[in-house]
């Protein structure tokens, strides 16, 4: 069998119509296929690959930690400095009671622990998320999902979940004293780009303050230079209580946190003890590719070209199928009329080489989310594709 069929034979599908894109190898924003293939990668491997594939200082650092040390132990126990340095790095982007960080392997695990934090903290029940949210694929990331398709089939999910509407200040009186923690995307992803305002993001803070309530954030999407700040809370002068990421935290390796403060953090020790436990949390070589991938969004000039790059996409894409861009930095949507005028011209943009999508609960919208090491020759190149493809399905 070729590899094709052992991956339709296999690995468990989650669709019937996956891409069946093979690579053999990836560099910058290219994918490479074993017949010479070469796609531009235009959405990071979902939001993951913010520094490029293979950044050449990620490389570097996952070498040297394989020359010292793999899994030693379960999260929390020994002192390993790829964790400690890691840790150290990331407190210094956040603000001051945003610096105890708690490691683990995924997004939805960072928000499984941020959702279980909040209850123990508060000892309320309650939590409220945001329409179309998404927060993840296990039970209780699921349960704080905002879309109903999702969830249906797995119900019962978490008790005590309700939604309000995201960028919805009328909304934000359904937060009460009974509110253990609200979640939300600091940037909706999945719901196709949905950007909320400053005052929203002020009001949200300021409700929370008024009852007691945690304010969540989750910036798995949209963290780590994505939006042309290390976090995208940055552009609305707010602070969370508790920050979830994952993705692009790793510069293609798998690890997540959720962040909050020592005080915070501290009720997971007793009554029980261990109130967090994962294995491989933290893992010493994602730490290592997380720490180098900071240096990179700190040294190389990388945030700050987000905003040209964003504007040079929305300048070169005009079409009059396009009926509307929204973004907020290189986290983007492009709106056509529905899903069957959107499928064609995405599915011919990968013949052509240029590899985009849409989002879970937005099919009318590509997804656009380059590396943020694009060049403006990529993206000139890459917009080309994208019209041409348009052309031919008009
Ligand atoms: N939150 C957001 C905003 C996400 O976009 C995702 C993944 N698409 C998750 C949580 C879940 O992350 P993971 O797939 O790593 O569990």
């Amino acid at each position: 069998m070729n590899n094709r069929q052992l991956f339709l034979s296999h690995l468990a599908q989650t669709t019937d119509f996956p891409l069946l894109i093979e690579v053999e190898k990836a560099e910058g924003v290219y994918l490479y296929g074993p017949k010479g293939e070469r796609y531009i990668d235009l959405i990071s491997g979902i939001g993951v690959s913010n520094v490029g594939h293979r950044h050449p200082k990620v490389l570097t650092a996952i070498q040297a930690q394989l020359d010292k040390y793999l899994h030693l132990m379960v999260y929390g126990e020994y002192v390993q400095s790829p964790q400690t340095l890691l840790a150290k790095a990331l407190a210094d982007t956040l603000p001051k009671n945003l610096d105890n960080i708690y490691l683990v392997n995924s997004g939805s695990e960072a928000v499984e622990g941020a959702l279980k934090l909040a209850k123990r903290y508060t000892g309320r029940r309650e939590i409220i998320s945001c329409v179309n949210a998404y927060h993840g694929s296990s039970h209780g990331a699921l349960s704080v999902g905002g879309n109903e398709i999702f969830k249906r089939a797995y119900r019962p999910l978490l008790p005590g979940v309700s939604h309000v509407n995201f960028g919805q200040v009328e909304d934000l009186s359904k937060i009460t004293e009974d509110t253990a923690a609200i979640i939300v995307e600091t940037v909706q992803g999945e719901a196709g780009i949905r950007v909320g305002s400053k005052a929203y993001f002020q009001a949200l803070r300021h409700r929370c303050h008024e009852t007691g309530t945690l304010l969540i954030l989750d910036e798995i999407q949209a963290g780590f230079g994505r939006t042309g700040k290390f976090w995208a809370f940055e552009h609305y002068d707010i602070q969370p209580d508790i920050v979830v990421c994952a993705k692009g935290m790793g510069g293609g390796m798998p690890i997540g946190a959720f962040i909050s403060s020592q005080a915070i953090m501290a009720v997971f020790k007793n009554n029980p003890l261990l109130g967090h436990i994962t294995t491989f949390g933290g893992h010493p070589v994602s730490c290592a590719a997380s720490l180098a991938t900071i240096e990179v969004l700190q040294t190389e000039n990388l945030i700050n070209q987000v905003e040209h790059k964003a504007h040079l996409f929305k300048k070169l894409l005009k079409h009059k199928k396009i009926k509307e861009i929204r973004n907020k930095g290189l986290m983007m949507a492009v709106e056509f009329e529905d899903f069957d005028t959107l499928k064609p011209i995405i599915d011919r943009a990968i013949e052509l080489g240029i590899i985009t999508d849409w989002f879970l609960f937005c099919e009318d919208s590509m997804r656009l989310a380059p590396p943020l090491t694009i060049t403006d020759d990529e993206i000139r190149r890459a917009c080309d594709v994208i019209l041409q493809s348009i052309e031919e399905n008009s």
